[in-house]
């Protein structure tokens, strides 16, 4: 069965709105308990821990209190509709799960960012959705994406307002991007900014993922990653995880890494282990913030992130306005001058070393 077609057809969540079934014939193991909490928002819950346990078990399960904790996990991916790799891992996430191939451990929340952007192919229809989460959707007209940036935010509320939810400690959410231009580190997450510490073992996690970089975010933000980790505790990250591509044309197994991640945490198991040279850690010093129409970057289009830039280089300019580079925050991330008023252009980093 073609979910993703039924997906972009919207026929995966029509028929299966509030039953415990995708579709007419796939449906999830007992073991789980299924409900669409939007459209393109999926709950499950890990059903065994409802169940009373045979004594044996009771016994065995208190004997290892780690093994008995139920974490919370939020996946979600197409915040960005034309990002379809991310849609594509997910589709296979959620089909080992309904086949039962994938055990599920913890509370889990399975997103379909954007689906009208999905369908046709388009990175946002009015405004860029992960722009405008933490309430900063009502400083934008009411279109489509702020539509959806108000409702994941109320469901994302729903979800942790579940009994199971309320009663696990640890949050999690991996909200899964691919880049627009080329990159001198193919996968890396950003971590939004948070006064507490990062989580020793979710750094581990993206460590043992073999991803090539991290980046640490210098202020708050509208993605969505920082708006589970400011509102509700979460361990979050927006994880890039290679470039753009349309429907059918991604290498699954360039992402075999993530995904075997990804299946490590929904499972709670601990089987990967990193295999690629050290990860790079970079902190944002400065952003670049087009304010006007005379903005320009100057460098080529196609300049890859992380591209590292001599000392006093003019990065960009704008009417009384002027970014130099000075060390040690010599690398550039996302550079476009093509977006909107008033949005980021590009981030400084330096290298944590
Ligand atoms: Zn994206």
């Amino acid at each position: 069965m073609d979910l993703l077609a039924l997906l972009l057809e919207n026929k995966l969540f029509e028929n299966s709105l509030f039953e415990n079934k995708i579709e007419n014939n796939l449906c999830f193991p007992p073991t789980i308990k299924s409900s669409w909490l939007a459209e393109g928002v999926l709950q499950l819950l890990p059903r065994s821990q409802e169940l009373p346990l045979p004594q044996e078990l009771q016994q065995s399960q208190q004997s290892s209190s780690q093994e008995k904790t139920v974490d919370t996990l939020i996946i979600s991916a197409g915040i960005h509709g034309n990002e379809t790799a991310p849609v594509e891992i997910l589709i296979q996430l959620l089909s080992q799960l309904a086949q039962g191939h994938l055990p599920l451990k913890h509370n889990l929340l399975l997103i379909f960012g954007n689906l009208p952007a999905m369908r046709e192919g388009r990175r946002y229809i009015d405004n860029d959705l992960n722009r405008m989460f933490g309430g900063r959707y009502q400083n934008f007209p009411l279109g489509n994406e702020s539509k959806r940036a108000m409702e994941l935010e109320s469901v994302i509320r729903q979800f942790f307002n579940e009994p199971a939810v309320m009663a696990s400690t640890r949050h999690r959410h991996l909200d899964l991007h691919t880049a627009i231009r080329g990159s001198c580190h193919e996968q890396f997450a950003l971590l939004p900014y948070q006064p507490r510490e990062y989580a020793a073992d979710f750094l581990q996690w993206l460590e043992d993922s073999d991803i090539d970089a991290l980046v640490f975010h210098n202020k708050v933000g509208g993605t969505f990653s920082n708006f589970t980790s400011e509102y509700f505790n979460a361990d979050s990250c927006t994880l890039e995880i290679g470039k753009v591509l349309p429907f059918g044309q991604n290498e699954l197994a360039r992402f075999s890494n993530i995904t075997a991640a990804l299946q490590d945490l929904i499972a709670g198991l601990f089987s990967i282990k990193r295999e690629k040279p050290t990860l790079e850690r970079y902190r944002v010093v400065d952003a670049i913030i087009k304010k006007h129409d005379s903005f320009q970057l100057n460098i080529p289009e196609d300049t890859k992130n992380f591209t590292e830039l001599p000392e006093g280089f003019e990065i960009a300019r704008q009417q009384n306005q002027s970014w130099k580079i000075t060390s040690p925050a010599n690398f550039i991330l996302f550079p476009n001058a093509h977006v909107a008023i008033g949005l980021r252009a590009g981030l400084l980093l330096a290298k944590v070393t």
